[in-house]
């Protein structure tokens, strides 16, 4: 049986690996010169390879269609993976929150071992071939029309020959990488539904509330990086997430991993039609997550009998990085200059519920150039779990971000792309005598 997987990214290459080991001839097609160009920035070039948590927790972190996950996940399990990468070659190590790296902290490391089981498997990998279309005839996949270099380096045009052909294109986030969102025309041109897709895992655009925006914006916050604060998103009086960790200013706004970990859950929120309705999306930001309102004004109460004589904007060092200072005192409407044993009982209250709650409004989601992972994808209902299968093509698989699923930070998304990916391998060959 031939079978032809397009994309030699995370999903790719498991499938390939998969398909080849169960004796299929696979030939995988990557439009790079290498292999996983994705792969190499994850997790900041570390590659946070698989989250190593229990199942039930792991699809809590499974944001879209955690159910159709399951018989993937099954298949393929993150301990699996895990000694997947071992056994060839890669030492993994488990950080907190049971994030897995390998142990070299190098991502070509994992590149490294997919590499060894493409080559013992048998996979013939072909670099700079763009598929360009796929063939369907009588409602069975063909082949695969595709795009090369001849030697010259000129695009020459081929049709590849295949029993079946395993789409692994990637979504849309980082296009640089190679993930173009190739797959989603290739799913509709064969007659299936693709859902509406945005950026997730992203920076988002904000900016300050009035009055304290005609002051301040993000950008003049730009480059202070938070650590330890809350976060609480609401839209109107419903609550979308509460976390708490580190989150950073740019020049557009808010990003850091609280802040990726939010986007996931805000794309709906900040829709148009969405906000027109609902209101805007604010999300109040706690600098003192630890401690409540009391605490911290007995804590002012007594370093300000230490400090008198002190200007507050100079006091506040000692609770908050300086450039927040001017915002934190514009947002409780007191001078900077104001003496500390000056301070009212109602400006106290109003300092402290600016350093519990200081709102910023969201604005929108940065675009899929700075985006971790696509939402929406492959419309899962046209396809089967088990195996990966179209409901629509014979012999017709996708595997990976090109289907409408993701996951949070932590190395899910990379599970969900090993999971399906080994699944179509092992599905497109699963029926061996066509
Ligand atoms: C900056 C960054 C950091 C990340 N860090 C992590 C992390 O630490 N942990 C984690 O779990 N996830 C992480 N992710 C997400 C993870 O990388 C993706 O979810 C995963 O790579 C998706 O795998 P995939 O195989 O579906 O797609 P991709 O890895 O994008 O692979 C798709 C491949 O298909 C090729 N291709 C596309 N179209 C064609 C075509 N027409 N013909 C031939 N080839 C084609 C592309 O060139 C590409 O190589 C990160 C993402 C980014 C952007």
């Amino acid at each position: 049986m031939r079978i032809i997987v397009i994309g030699g990214g995370a999903a790719g290459m498991m499938a390939a690996v998969a398909a080849a080991e169960a004796g299929a001839g696979v030939a995988l097609l990557e439009k790079n010169d290498r292999l996983g160009k994705k792969v190499y920035i994850t997790g900041k070039g570390r590659c946070n390879v698989t989250n190593a948590c229990e199942k039930e927790e792991f699809f809590a972190h499974i944001i879209r269609n955690p159910r159709f996950l399951y018989s993937a996940f099954d298949r393929f399990p993150n301990g699996d993976m895990m000694s997947f990468v071992e056994a060839h070659g890669t030492k993994l190590k488990t950080e907190r929150g049971q994030r897995v790296f390998p142990a070299s902290d190098h991502a070509s490391d994992i590149i490294k071992a997919l590499k060894k089981a493409l080559d013992e498997a048998g996979v013939k990998v072909i670099f700079s071939a763009q598929a360009e279309k796929l063939q369907i005839r009588n409602g069975a996949v063909t082949g695969v029309v595709c795009t090369f270099a001849d030697e010259e380096g000129k695009p020459k045009r081929k049709t590849l020959q295949a029993d079946r052909v395993i789409v692994a294109t990637g979504g849309l986030s980082y296009p640089g990488t190679g993930s173009t969102g190739d797959g989603y025309r290739f799913a509709e041109e064969a007659g299936h539904r693709v859902t509406d897709r945005m950026p997730s895992l992203v920076p988002l655009s904000a900016r300050f509330e009035k009055p304290l925006s005609d002051r301040f914006s993000p950008k003049s916050l730009m480059g202070l990086s938070l650590k330890n604060v809350g976060i609480l998103v609401e839209q109107g009086s419903k609550k979308i997430t509460e976390d708490f960790g580190e989150m950073l200013f740019t020049h557009f706004g808010l990003s850091g991993p609280v802040i990726l970990s939010a986007s996931a859950l805000l794309g709906t929120a900040l829709e148009e039609e969405n906000v027109k309705k609902k209101g805007p999306v604010r999300l109040h930001l706690d600098l003192k997550p630890a401690l409540s309102e009391e605490q911290l004004d007995a804590r002012f109460l007594r370093e300000a009998a230490e400090n008198k004589g002190k200007q507050l904007d100079t006091y506040l060092a000692g609770w908050m990085p300086k450039a927040l200072i001017p915002v934190i005192l514009g947002q409780a409407g007191v001078a900077p200059a104001q003496k500390v044993q000056t301070v009212s009982k109602a400006q106290r209250t109003d300092l402290i519920r600016a350093v519990k709650d200081l709102p910023v409004v969201i604005t929108g989601l940065r675009g899929f150039d700075e985006a971790v992972v696509t939402r929406g994808g492959v419309d899962v209902k046209e396809i089967d779990p088990k195996t990966m299968a179209s409901k629509k093509v014979s012999g017709l698989y996708f595997a990976g971000e090109v289907l409408d699923l993701d996951g949070t930070t932590g190395g899910f998304n990379l599970q969900i792309a090993w999971s399906t990916g080994y699944a179509a391998g092992k599905g497109a060959t699963d029926n061996k005598e066509d």
